[in-house]
């Protein structure tokens, strides 16, 4: 049964209802905008798997949301939550999240209804192994059909358990590596994969609090330095948002696990937390920290920024209104409930919304499909001659100027891009000229709407476009 928030609402119709909002202020006809809403293709499975002396039935699915661009991609979640309405949610949100974005995929989502930490490795890849084959045998993945990725349970190692199931069974395809994305380097992954949502997010909130005007109105000052930020997840996307703003002189001053929320206004050092953790098995009574038992006590803690980054549904309409951050940043898919959303719009408060904010890991996993099908490093071909060419421009300045560079600033001018600094600048450029495009649709709705209404016009827009340049509407 799907899981309902407390507004009765399921995710998925959370999610049209951001639709709908959003459609109304586009030139579509109802059949476009029907196609663009609807689910294209839903495959719900249950195998079984023997784990230890038993045999245990596992639920799992794959939902196609968009064939407009294929591939499809998404992620793969391992939770208790998963159902059909919450893979379906997280899909459509993927062929918005794409096409803000500018990356020419349609949306995918992936979950098997696990428990990951009541199960052994070798447990996790006999389901992950079965799955894949299922996949396989429903024609659900491919290069060219539908590329998952790490989400809330996987990483890297279960993407290489796929990659390997899936070249199992399609000996000779040469573009094997490219039916999976997030894997490690050793198997074709891209540097820069694992930390892309969170730096993403990053880019995105500081592109934000870089707009004058919009920081007045909320009563901040410019800039990331001195942002008070709470984050809750510290998992791969809570981790890496969470450093990434530390090491730009945000003060973290509230961080918020399963197990209990700790909040210091006087800031927390991440690594010293994680150090803590890994000797604990919580965040609980660190340091000088005040406790909070219940979780989400701490998403109620006075801050500039507040960045959900574990599950969905979080903010709802019964806390909602205790909220004290100014910006919500949604690292997490779905935190906030349809009227949560509402109550924090009419405080004020400036939400970033998921279907762009957390766009940073979608956007290196096409940068890995790409390496993965033209099968060459980035920054192989160009690395050394930009090196020379640098070199030569220096000694052609210091010839004409009779000025000799320092060494140090020759290192420094020499040194031509890696693949991290590729993929790196890339994602910063993504994330700040996406989030330019959704803030002028939202100054141009002159009041009715807010920068997730503005999000979805522009995700229906160039939707609508393709679907219409595809000759499907005659
Ligand atoms: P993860 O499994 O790496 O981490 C999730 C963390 O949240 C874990 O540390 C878990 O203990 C914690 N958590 C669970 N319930 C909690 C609660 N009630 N309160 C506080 N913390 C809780 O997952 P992830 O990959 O970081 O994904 C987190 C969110 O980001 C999900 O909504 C996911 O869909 C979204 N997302 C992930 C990616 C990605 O690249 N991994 C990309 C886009 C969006």
């Amino acid at each position: 049964m799907a899981i309902m928030n407390t507004e009765n609402n399921t995710f998925f119709e959370s999610v049209q209802r951001n639709f709908d909002k959003a459609a109304a202020h586009t030139r579509f006809d109802k059949g476009v905008l029907a196609q663009i809403k609807a689910c294209n293709s839903i495959l719900r499975i249950k195998f079984p798997v023997k784990i230890g002396e038993q045999v245990e039935v596992i639920e799992a699915y794959r939902v196609q949301h968009s064939h407009h661009k294929l591939p499809c991609k998404g992620g793969i979640r391992f939770s208790m939550e998963v159902d059909q309405e919450e893979v379906m949610a997280l899909a459509a949100l993927m062929t918005y999240k794409c096409a803000i974005v500018n990356v020419p995929f349609g949306g995918g989502k992936g979950g098997i209804k696990i428990d990951s930490k009541k199960y052994s490795a070798f447990d996790l890849e006999k389901i992950t192994r079965r799955y894949t084959s299922e996949l396989c045998k429903k024609n659900f993945i491919g290069p060219g059909i539908d590329v998952p990725a790490p989400d809330y349970g996987t990483g890297a190692r279960e993407m290489s358990w796929i990659l390997d199931t899936y070249s199992s069974l399609n000996p000779g395809d040469i573009n094997a590596q490219a039916c999976v994305t997030g894997k490690p380097i050793s198997q074709g992954g891209v540097r820069g994969r694992t930390e892309a949502t969170g730096l993403g997010v990053f880019y995105g909130l500081r592109e934000a609090v870089s707009f004058a005007d919009d920081m007045e109105k909320l009563g901040l000052e410019t800039g990331v330095e001195g942002k008070r930020i709470i984050v809750q997840g510290l998992g791969n996307v809570g981790y890496h948002t969470a450093k990434y703003f530390q090491e730009a002189g945000a003060k973290l001053v509230g961080l918020i696990e399963f197990n209990g929320a700790i909040y210091n206004e006087d800031g927390l050092d991440l690594d010293a937390v994680q150090a803590h953790r890994q000797t604990t098995g919580g965040i609980l009574n660190f340091p000088g920290a005040v406790n909070f038992a219940d979780p989400a006590e701490g998403l109620e803690q006075d801050c500039d920024i507040l960045i959900p980054a574990a599950l969905e549904s979080v903010i709802h309409k019964d806390n909602a209104d205790r909220i004290k951050a100014k910006i919500v940043g949604e690292a997490a898919n779905g935190p906030i409930t349809a009227e949560a959303d509402e109550i924090l719009h009419s405080k004020g408060i400036l939400v970033l919304p998921d279907v762009y904010l957390n766009a940073g890991g979608v956007t290196v996993s096409y940068f890995e499909w790409l390496k993965n099908l033209s099968r060459v490093r980035y920054g192989r071909l160009e690395k050394r001659f930009n090196d020379n060419m640098y070199k030569e421009l220096i000694d052609i300045i210091e010839s004409m100027t009779g000025k000799r560079v320092s060494d140090l600033e020759r290192k420094t001018i020499l040194r031509g891009p890696d693949e991290i600094d590729l993929v790196h600048s890339g994602l910063e450029d993504t994330m700040i000229g996406a989030y330019r495009e959704i803030r002028d649709i939202h100054v141009s709705l002159e009041g009715k709407g807010d920068l997730r209404t503005a999000a979805f016009i522009c995700a229906i827009n160039k939707i609508g476009v393709a679907y219409e340049e595809l000759g499907i509407f005659p």
